[in-house]
């Protein structure tokens, strides 16, 4: 069955930065079919948008699900300082609560027009299992699209790490698990947590496993100056030269901040094509710092966005971190840093590009048919150009949001999910 959309203006992210005033989509079997301007073709049904604006999905590139069951807490902390007080909370994790915290997660990203969300998960409680299985449950509820990983932390307080001991796991059971996890969930991506939580061992075997199963890599880098003195200790580099070490240099590899990066570690990614989840309201929200967006985009790295843990950014809103990127690259490099364009770029083709598909993140015949539906009159009114009021004028409501073909908006029911929510936060209280 064909479906076309009328009376909107299409932002297509396609490679020209083609937008449609008067444009419609045409939609077949979840895919777009064609895009273009004027009168609309002939088809099975007709969905007249009424001068709304459509775009890409925003897709989600850095999240960790669990964590908006352990909001607001170390308020003032700096990242190792937080981390240090939530481990021995989130060493509670079952799930039940995992259930109840990506329903709630992924609902809160779709309310901000997200159609795609990678889940960086790396807390496995001994004992524990069926963690990956209940986001999966939950996205497929919702409707929406969710890459999983399988992360890991093998390097606890005594061998020197962060994480208590409790909480690592044995580096042969990880890898076997991930392979399980793996040829249940296809894209599953493999994703050791950091260079302060996982052996250089596990990281370099983490790689060949993926490489083997031909799976994207994820990592946090990065982050906080605290990290680069705790890698010059352990390790005698930087992070990025650590990286190169291990073999992550590559284009299957994408990390999380990369926020302390010199022209030297920039150039790095470039050579190596090593991708970055950008996430100015985590950043910002530990002090951490303001990646150097800018150069990554004008050294050719693939940059996408993330909104992060709960627990370092309590608003999991995709809209709202496309205006965040474009706000902190402008307090970095004035006011031509980033154009509206290029930040709703990061949060679609961008994060498209990083997580290594092609299928989505622009409206472009083949792909799939993954959009927002930005109709509320409220953010256009008295605005021409509506790429830059949805920008500069978030964080907004899509009015609808579509996920290969499929309405799925209307899969959020926000007090089911939040009472079932509150319930299983309860179990992490003080
Ligand atoms: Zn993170």
């Amino acid at each position: 069955m064909k479906t076309v959309y009328t009376g909107s203006y299409v932002a297509t992210m396609d490679d020209a930065g083609t937008e449609y005033a008067d444009g419609w989509l045409l939609e077949e079997d979840g895919l777009v079919l064609r895009v273009g301007d004027g009168e609309p073709p002939e088809a099975d049904a007709r969905n007249e948008l009424n001068g709304a604006l459509v775009t890409p999905g925003f897709v989600n590139t850095h999240h960790h699900l669990y964590q908006s069951l352990t909001r607001a807490r170390a308020q003032e902390a700096d990242l190792f300082t937080w981390l240090r007080e939530l481990y021995p909370v989130w060493a509670r994790l079952d799930a039940e609560a995992e259930y109840a915290a990506a329903k709630y997660g992924l609902a809160e990203l779709m309310t901000s027009g997200c159609t795609t969300v990678f889940d960086h998960h790396y807390v496995f409680p001994r004992g524990v299992d069926g963690l990956i299985e209940a986001q999966m449950q939950a996205a497929q509820e919702l409707g929406v699209r969710l890459i999983p990983s399988r992360g890991s932390m093998d390097l606890g307080e005594s061998d020197g790490g962060l994480p208590p001991d409790s909480l690592v796991e044995e580096p042969d059971a990880i890898l076997a698990d991930t392979e399980r996890l793996a040829a249940k969930y296809p894209g599953l991506v493999v994703a050791p947590c950091s260079p302060f939580s996982v052996t250089g061992g596990l990281m370099r075997e983490s790689a060949e496993l993926a490489r083997r199963l031909g799976l994207q890599l994820h990592t946090h880098l990065a982050e906080t100056v605290e990290e680069e003195e705790y890698c010059r200790e352990l390790y005698g580099c930087r992070p990025v030269e650590y990286l190169g070490e291990l073999g992550w240099l590559e284009g299957d590899v994408w990390c999380a901040h990369c926020v302390h990066l010199n022209d030297a570690d920039v150039a790095a990614f470039a050579a190596g094509g090593v991708g970055v989840a950008h996430c100015p309201t985590s950043n910002l929200r530990l002090g951490a710092g303001i990646a150097r967006v800018r150069e990554l985009l004008d050294a050719q790295v693939r940059v996408g966005l993330g909104v992060d843990g709960s627990a370092s950014n309590e608003r999991g809103d995709l809209s709202l971190e496309v205006k965040q990127a474009l706000l902190v690259a402008r307090a970095r490099g004035g006011p031509a840093a980033l154009t509206a364009r290029e930040a709703l770029r990061l949060g679609t083709r961008g994060g498209a590009e990083v997580l290594g598909r092609t299928d989505i993140g622009s409206l472009e015949p083949g792909k799939s048919a993954d959009f927002a539906i930005w109709g509320d009159d409220w953010i256009f009114s008295g605005a021409e150009d509506p790429v830059a009021a949805l920008v500069f004028g978030g964080p907004s409501r899509p009015t609808g949001l579509v996920v290969a073909g499929r309405h799925v908006l209307e899969n959020v029911s926000a007090d089911d999910i939040v009472r079932a929510h509150r319930t299983a936060a309860a179990r992490f209280a003080h």
